[in-house]
């Protein structure tokens, strides 16, 4: 840190000190260790959703994350809880990727094509917060990465097929996970929507939308072959935002907490390679001096990197009034089903 964001850093820690519980920080895996240490909670974007929800007592919620998790925080928040975004500038390029609009064209042909039948829609976390509220006002859920074959299974139960959003590779990476054969799983690109057919629509178990993190399909498999040759020791960690043939040589894939757990639980001299957002490996290699843990390559998320020392600072000095998020009371009905619903299949409720 230099002096700027050292002095930052302790003026943060007084602030907090000041609000006590009234004040909550809520920090992404993927930002950077000063963030987090200032952080009250640190976690996945399910983690994170699910402390958001359980804020009882406090009044402000810093989100040190990216623009779709504060909005998720904001349609759980409680009456009168104020969520604030320390950068407006941190958005996610693939919750961009489904739009309203297109998602409801897409939705009517697919129940056009299909009476009768079942169709649950999941949305990844990572999705506007008004593709949420579809989701929940049709029945459907959100998921994260951590939690997404669970979702899967419940709405298999529920329904006859899912519709996806906006990620391609995590719907296949699951859908394959959980053996839906490939010509089952409908890859739903929104710029050809006349070019399906009802027989194309009726072969489908699973409609995948067209989306991706552009951080994650940046890994190849020649990336991890690389990687195996250069550290034939190494276990191979990929995150399931990354392609299918990245997963497959892999030796594990799983979520920012499953990684965050393998790592810690690792014994001494373990080189562990991952395959995600290269802060958070950067990050693990410096909290674990004792394994050597490196990045299949180097993939950082520009949209994450926008949260500094300086921009949390000025939030806090405007408590209540910087870069508030707020969500209609439709969304919050609505995206609040969605959200709840998975919370609730996650935990077994
Ligand atoms: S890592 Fe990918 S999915 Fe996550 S915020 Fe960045 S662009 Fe979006």
């Amino acid at each position: 840190m230099n002096n700027t964001d050292l002095s930052s850093f302790e003026e943060i820690k007084n602030i907090k000190k000041q609000y006590g519980e009234k004040l909550v920080i809520l920090g992404h895996l993927y930002q950077r260790k000063e963030i987090l240490d200032l952080s009250d909670y640190k976690g996945d974007s399910f983690a994170l959703s699910k402390n958001a929800a359980e804020q009882k007592n406090a009044k402000h919620i810093i989100f040190a994350g990216v623009h779709f998790m504060a909005e998720s925080a904001a349609i759980l928040a409680q009456s009168g809880q104020i969520v604030q975004l320390p950068s407006m500038n941190a958005g996610c390029p693939m919750a961009d990727m489904a739009e309203l609009a297109d998602v409801e064209h897409a939705w009517n042909m697919v129940t056009d094509a299909l009476p009768g039948q079942t169709i649950i829609p999941i949305t990844y976390m990572n999705s506007t917060a008004d593709i949420k509220a579809f989701c929940g006002k049709h029945g459907g859920a959100v998921c994260t990465s951590s939690n997404a074959e669970k979702l899967f299974k419940w709405a298999l139960k529920n329904g006859d097929k899912i519709f996806f959003f906006p990620d391609e590779y995590l719907g296949r990476n699951t859908s394959n996970a959980l053996g839906i054969p490939r010509d089952k799983q409908f890859l739903w690109n929104p710029h050809k929507n006349e070019e399906y057919s009802a027989k194309d629509i009726s072969s489908a178990q699973v409609f995948l939308w067209r989306g991706y993190c552009h951080v994650h399909r940046f890994f190849s498999e020649e990336h991890v072959k690389e990687t195996r040759t250069a550290y034939p020791d190494a276990v191979i960690i990929a995150h399931p935002e990354c392609r299918e043939q990245v997963i497959a040589n892999a030796d594990y894939s799983g979520s920012t907490s499953f990684i965050s757990k393998y790592v810690e639980n690792a014994p001494k001299g373990s080189v562990i390679a991952i395959a995600t957002e290269v802060t958070m490996v950067d990050r693990l290699a410096v909290e674990y001096p004792d394994k050597k843990i490196i990045p299949v390559t180097r993939s950082i998320c520009p949209d994450m990197f926008q949260i500094t020392l300086k921009n949390i600072k000025e939030t806090l000095d405007n408590i209540g009034s910087r870069n508030v998020i707020t969500v209609s009371d439709e969304i919050k009905k609505f995206g609040g089903m969605a959200l709840r619903t998975m919370i609730n299949v996650t935990m077994g409720n």
